[in-house]
């Protein structure tokens, strides 16, 4: 099964995808953490992330395509593939598509994740993770039990340069600019079926609502085969 996890920043897409991706067993690449590992190698591309990461930009469609075609012809993309945060733009939509159709395997669903602009500024700048296992937190919903130090491996929590609120307005503003679009796109020109499912309430009541959607695509796809 071949599925896109969309949805605004902050609305849990991270969490939900790393559940759903071992549930279903499906390869989960997130665009954004495959540039914040580009950019911890200090490479010129790393660089050139980083200025658009930092300032709440999106990266370059030509940039975020290269980068995510080559990482889904990684092994362990035949068995299923479950992309987060990409793709977040219709240019990058209608790629996606063209890279598909090459492995001849279009998408099944799409997944979105909907939540309060309010909602997702105070769980983003509570947001806190550890630069060394990458484990996260949240100050007020997910504290660790020592102040702002990792329960695994005590290291000092760190908070990610793009969460702050003014950094987090410009990402919704982003988001509702160009990756909106991007549900419309797939409702009136893909054959994927969309699925929008609510992200205010608790993370496992989510997952639960999340998990009974792909079941359902999962059936509608074995019906097709
Ligand atoms: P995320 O962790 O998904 O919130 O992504 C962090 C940052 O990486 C975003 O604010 C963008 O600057 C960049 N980014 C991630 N995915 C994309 C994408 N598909 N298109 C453009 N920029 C992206």
């Amino acid at each position: 099964m071949r599925l896109v996890l969309m949805g605004p920043p902050g609305a849990g897409k991270g969490t939900q995808a790393k559940r759903l991706a071992e549930e279903f067993g499906l390869l989960h690449l997130s665009s954004g953490d495959i540039f914040r590992a580009e950019r911890a190698t200090g490479s010129e591309l790393g660089k050139k992330l980083a200025e658009y990461m930092d300032a709440g930009e999106l990266v370059p469609d030509d940039i975020v395509v290269d980068v995510m075609a080559k990482a889904m012809t990684d092994d362990g993309a035949e068995q299923g593939l479950l992309l987060d945060g990409f793709p977040r733009t219709v240019a990058q939509a209608e790629a996606l598509d063209r890279e598909l159709e090459k492995l001849s395997s279009p998408l099944d669903g799409v997944l979105v994740i909907t939540a309060d602009d309010d909602a997702i500024v105070q769980r983003i700048t509570g947001r806190r993770s550890c630069p060394d296992c990458g484990r996260v937190y949240h100050m007020q919903f997910m504290p660790p039990a020592e102040d702002e130090q990792c329960d695994d491996c005590g290291t000092k929590l760190i908070q990610r340069e793009d969460d702050t609120e003014s950094v987090v307005r410009q990402r919704l503003d982003n988001y509702k600019r160009q990756t909106e679009p991007v549900i419309r796109y797939y409702r009136e020109r893909s054959r994927a079926s969309v699925v929008e499912v609510d992200g205010n309430p608790a993370p496992d009541e989510v997952t639960a609502a999340l998990t009974q959607a792909v079941r359902k695509l999962s059936s509608q796809d074995e019906s097709k085969a």
